[in-house]
């Protein structure tokens, strides 16, 4: 496996910090102090882009890629031939069950539990529904898009439901045909395992790393102000960083965004996109275009932000209520809710 070609130019931040950082050292040289510096990285992984800003004694920016690419290529994309999530799916229907690595083990019994408080809208066997309406490349061409007929529909409900799938301990029962696809919080484990390198890292005194839609932040910036994360607005999605606002955070926290706006068709008039309604097989109708989560763990605030998505914002509210998460929706006309909690983080 080629991992330079999976994360690409992220070396061309990185310089300017070692650059700023070695000015910094050698005025800093001169008194015997250590202070922090500021390291930046950026490059794609997981489908997505990922941005590292992380301040310290030294630079961890490439360790971190590292693991991200681990995480996608041997653990979870079911892209990668080599991921163990490729194996399951290529091994499903046996009689016996497959055997799940731990770190795979724990993931799959959290999403399970998630899926079970979510009624099913957090589905990761949603996989045969997505490939039916292949959003992902229609996305990109946007055209000879065609909705998918009753009876195709019907046929790929039948070969998914989390509830059809056992897991026990560190076996996995997986009816054939079925498969899993960890789309929908890869990103959230990916930086859940990002602020464990962080706190095992004791030159690290600060962090903010995005990986696409899920952001996390860890420690203090040096100057003491807070870390601010901003949120999309869905409808001004051209890249002139059009917000509805931002999170004002200090210390550890996990954000994610899911929105109809990031991988979408349009056809007479009606958007397709890429979070779907597990007991529909069409993509999730609610009232929200976007719903966006913080919580102090990544699994978590990513796949809260799938299934309150699916749920709407009644649903969805309690849902994340009941995990002890924050959450902000916005609307078709722009109008914005938000838990209590979540009032005193953001700001218009
Ligand atoms: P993004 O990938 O844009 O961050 P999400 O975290 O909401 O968005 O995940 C969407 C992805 O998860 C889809 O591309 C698809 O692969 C998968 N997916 C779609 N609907 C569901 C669902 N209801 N439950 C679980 N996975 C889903
Ligand atoms: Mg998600």
């Amino acid at each position: 496996m080629n991992q330079d070609k999976k994360y690409k130019n992220i070396s061309y931040r990185t310089v300017a910090g070692y650059l700023a950082g070695m000015v910094g050292g050698l005025i800093c040289g001169l008194c015997g102090c250590t202070q922090a510096k500021e390291f930046e990285a950026a490059g794609t992984a997981m489908g997505t882009i990922i941005h590292q800003k992380i301040y310290g004694t030294q630079d961890i920016t490439s360790e971190i890629e590292d693991e991200i690419v681990r995480l996608e290529t041997q653990l979870l994309s079911r892209r990668e031939e080599a991921s163990e999530i490729s194996r399951i799916n290529e091994y499903a229907g046996q009689a016996e069950g497959l055997i799940l690595s731990e770190e795979l083990s724990d993931i799959l019994t959290e999403i399970w539990g998630i899926s079970k408080e979510s009624g099913g809208a957090l589905d990761i066997t949603v996989g045969p529904v997505v490939t039916l309406w292949n959003i992902d490349t229609y996305a990109l061409m946007d055209e000879g898009f065609t909705v998918p007929t009753e009876q195709e529909l019907t046929e790929a409900l039948r070969l998914t439901g989390y509830d059809k799938v056992c897991i026990q301990q560190d076996k996995l029962f997986l009816p054939e045909g079925m498969s899993l696809d960890l789309g929908a919080v890869g990103k959230g484990i990916a930086c859940d395992r990002i602020c464990k390198i962080l706190e095992a890292s004791p030159e690290v005194t600060g962090a903010v790393i995005s990986v696409g839609g899920s952001v996390v932040t860890y420690g203090e910036k040096p100057d003491g102000t807070s870390w601010i994360v901003g949120i999309q607005n869905p409808r001004v999605t051209d890249g002139t960083g059009n917000y509805v606002g931002k999170l004002k955070l200090s210390g550890n926290w996990f954000v994610s965004t899911s929105g109809d706006y990031e991988r979408y068709v349009e056809k007479d008039g009606i958007r397709y996109h890429h979070i779907m309604n597990p007991m529909t097989g069409y993509p999730a109708k609610s009232d929200v275009v976007s719903v966006t989560i913080l919580s102090k763990e990544g699994i978590l605030s990513d796949a809260l932000s799938t299934a309150c998505f699916v749920l709407g914002k009644e649903e969805g509210f309690a849902l994340a209520k009941r995990y002890g998460a924050e959450i902000l929706t916005v609307d078709e006309n722009g109008k914005i809710d938000m838990s209590e909690g979540m009032k005193q983080y953001f700001q218009p």
